[in-house]
């Protein structure tokens, strides 16, 4: 029960905690993805900064794929060691009912991001780094099976 009151819990207004910890590795390899309050807090940050507001820019919903990732399911999942997602200050998110594209250049145009990446065409990743945000936007493509990040300077077309 305490666990359902702590997923229950609201990060703002179209977002509750629940969306940023479900992960599918967690429950498969049975690795606990229970975030930190540290962590909740980042999260808190992310919504409040980043991803309440675009849902109000856009107007359409906004899914979490992947939220807080603990290391044991981060590394599970093959990403970096120093990915944002283990602090929870990174989400990665999808669009259905408007392209990526428009997602993208919602948030490049809008707000506060530390990295925005447009990831294989497939999902946006979103970070917030609080005040010390790095403005760092990218595409990420497969080179040779290699992942390859340009930096883009403009909104996507
Ligand atoms: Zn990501």
């Amino acid at each position: 029960m305490e666990n359902l009151k702590i997923a229950d819990k609201a990060l703002s207004k179209y977002f509750i905690l629940d969306e940023f910890i479900i992960s599918q590795t967690a429950e498969r390899f049975n690795y606990d993805n229970t975030p930190s309050e540290k962590i909740i807090s980042n999260l808190g940050e992310l919504c409040v900064n980043v991803l309440q507001p675009l849902r109000e820019i856009i107007k359409v919903p906004v899914i979490i794929s992947s939220g807080y990732r603990s290391y044991l399911v981060n590394s599970a999942i093959g990403g970096e060691n120093n990915s944002q997602h283990i602090k929870g200050k990174a989400a990665d998110v999808l669009t259905p009912n408007q392209h990526l594209s428009e997602t993208f250049n919602a948030i490049y145009k809008n707000l506060p991001f530390d990295q925005l990446i447009y990831e294989f065409e497939r999902w946006i990743h979103v970070s917030c780094n609080g005040t010390k945000n790095r403005k760092q936007a990218m595409i990420s493509k497969r080179d040779l099976g290699k992942v390859v990040y340009e930096v883009v300077y403009k909104e996507l077309t």
